[in-house]
């Protein structure tokens, strides 16, 4: 019997067997997988095996060794990074499209959703006119976000930096609380991570715009090239929110590229509550969202959103290459040089084969060639659930922090550290006789967190070591925010009486 045999023909079978350790595993009640780690390190660490044992027996190794010890970031209480489990429709959707289309271009069912899922997110999320591309995360999206940038801001000095390289220093503008891969897509551009100007913040975390003003007004004579202001809707941290449409306005009036990193933040929008905080988001000319943190995605998927794409292929184009040439009706060339392929009516009236076509060439708008279906994943959690879905969990979630602070600020013994923004709220326990806030709050995470039902993280503030949850996962409900203020306040007040005890 063929490979291929086995793969295709007996899904039902293996499904059928991995599907109860999936549920089993989706109970969330498993130890941590270091628990056992020497039953499972003795099962796994074998050597490379000369002669394969069959799919069923790699069915049966992932159901019975694998998916015990899997990682706590599914669990309903998991609030540490913002990273969450997919929800059932998106593991369904990335699955078959391994399977049934498994790559983004070329002209299938699963590769129409790549557009019409691109465009319902920019719908979604207020950016309506702008277009996108899918990469594997966030760090992608800030760089593809900052290689338009780039391509803009020097094309208009007359230089082509993607074809000849840049042939003057460039300063990118951002928050100081800006994620650091706005650094690291500064130094893979070629710009150089020091490239990178913080913009001070406020308390809270918002970028000062007067600051801002003065760091423009400063190297407004000097020789630098601005490829971009970058501000951010939701900052990884505690949840700002930039005031985006004043750092718009500064952007627009200098003409310089105006990035929003909204990889977390920006379904926060969905929240009336929130809406006001993101005027000025139509201002952007590119906004970055990742479907794998708030949108419960399978991880891996990002989206670009741009207001001109065409800056995102001179950006990124591969010269036209034989091996792909001819391969379709239209040639690689004329198919990326051709903006008439970018609607997506044209999807489908131009062509009569699926290979006729490459379809809309993501490949000329990022780094990657080969890439795997990913709007296929967001079309079925939007057809699952709907914008009014999406708007229930993202409200749930912020009124998640709120009662995480409304609660620290009535306890005696817990105080806010930051407001709560967003889904995130950062808070510590306090006592007059604790001598050390910082190594006794680190304490009490680390019993959280080996507890292992609710995991928020811990950032510093003010020098301050804060309990840090940030509620995203679709599993996440109240119930996590009651529980994890009763383990806080339990813990803390057992780690004092030992405090008292010991002094
Ligand atoms: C998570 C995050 C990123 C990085 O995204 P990945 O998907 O982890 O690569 C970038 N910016 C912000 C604001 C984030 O929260």
């Amino acid at each position: 019997m063929s490979e291929e045999k086995a793969l295709t023909r007996e899904f039902e079978k293996y499904f059928g067997i991995l599907g109860k350790s999936l549920d089993e595993f989706e109970r969330f009640q498993h130890a941590d997988a270091l628990e056992d780690k020497q039953e499972w390190l003795e099962v796994l660490n074998q050597p490379l095996p000369q002669v394969g044992f069959g799919t069923e027996k790699v069915v049966e190794l992932i159901g019975s060794t694998l998916l015990p010890n899997g990682s706590p970031v599914p669990k309903p209480g998991f609030t540490s990074f913002i990273t969450t489990g997919a929800t059932t429709s998106s593991v369904i959707a990335s699955s078959a499209a391994a399977v049934a289309s498994p790559q983004r271009y070329l002209l299938t069912a699963f590769n129409y959703l790549e557009e019409l899922s691109l465009d319902w997110l920019a719908e979604m999320l207020g950016v309506k006119e702008m277009k996108g591309v899918y990469s594997s995360g966030g760090s992608v999206a800030n760089l593809v976000a900052l290689g338009g940038a780039r391509q803009y801001a020097y094309e208009k000095l007359g230089v082509d930096p993607a074809a000849n390289g840049i042939d003057r220093p460039a300063r990118i503008y951002a928050s100081a609380d800006c994620h650091h891969t706005i650094q690291r897509s500064a130094g893979v551009l070629g710009l150089g991570r020091r490239a990178v100007v913080p913009v001070p913040c406020d308390r809270s975390g918002k970028m000062e715009v007067s600051a801002l003003n003065d760091l423009l007004n400063k190297d407004k004579d000097s020789n630098y090239c601005v490829v971009a202001i970058v501000a951010n809707a939701g900052t990884t941290d505690c949840g700002a929110i930039d005031p985006l449409w004043e750092i718009g306005q500064l952007a627009k009036k200098r003409e310089i590229w105006f990035h929003v990193d909204g990889a977390y933040g920006l379904p926060g929008i969905l929240d009336e509550r929130y809406a006001s905080q993101y005027r000025g988001l139509e201002l952007a000319d590119s906004v970055i969202v990742d479907p794998h943190k708030w949108l419960g995605a399978s991880v891996g998927i990002a989206a670009t959103l741009v207001k001109n794409r065409e800056f995102l292929f001179r950006a990124f184009t591969q010269e036209p290459a034989d091996y792909l040439e001819g391969s379709s009706m239209e040639g690689n060339e004329e198919s990326s040089n051709n903006s008439s392929m970018q609607s997506i009516e044209k999807f489908t009236t131009e062509a009569e084969h699926s290979l006729d076509n490459f379809g809309i060439p993501y490949f000329d708008y990022g780094v990657e060639l080969s890439a795997p279906c990913r709007g296929v994943v967001v079309w079925a959690m939007l057809q699952e659930i709907g914008v009014e879905g999406i708007k229930q969990r993202v409200t749930r979630h912020n009124d998640m922090a709120f009662y995480v602070e409304n609660f620290a600020k009535k306890h005696s013994n817990l105080e806010v550290v930051n407001e709560a923004s967003l889904s995130i709220c950062c808070f510590r326990y306090v006592d007059s006789a604790i001598k050390d806030l910082n190594e006794f709050n680190r304490k009490l995470h680390r019993q959280l967190v080996r507890e292992n039902t609710n995991m928020p993280s811990t950032t510093k503030v003010d020098g301050k070591l804060a309990i840090r949850p940030c509620f995203v996962g679709a599993r996440t409900e109240m119930q996590q925010a009651y529980d994890l203020m009763n383990d806080v306040v339990r813990i803390g007040d057992s780690l004092l009486t030992e405090e008292i005890e010991n002094f």
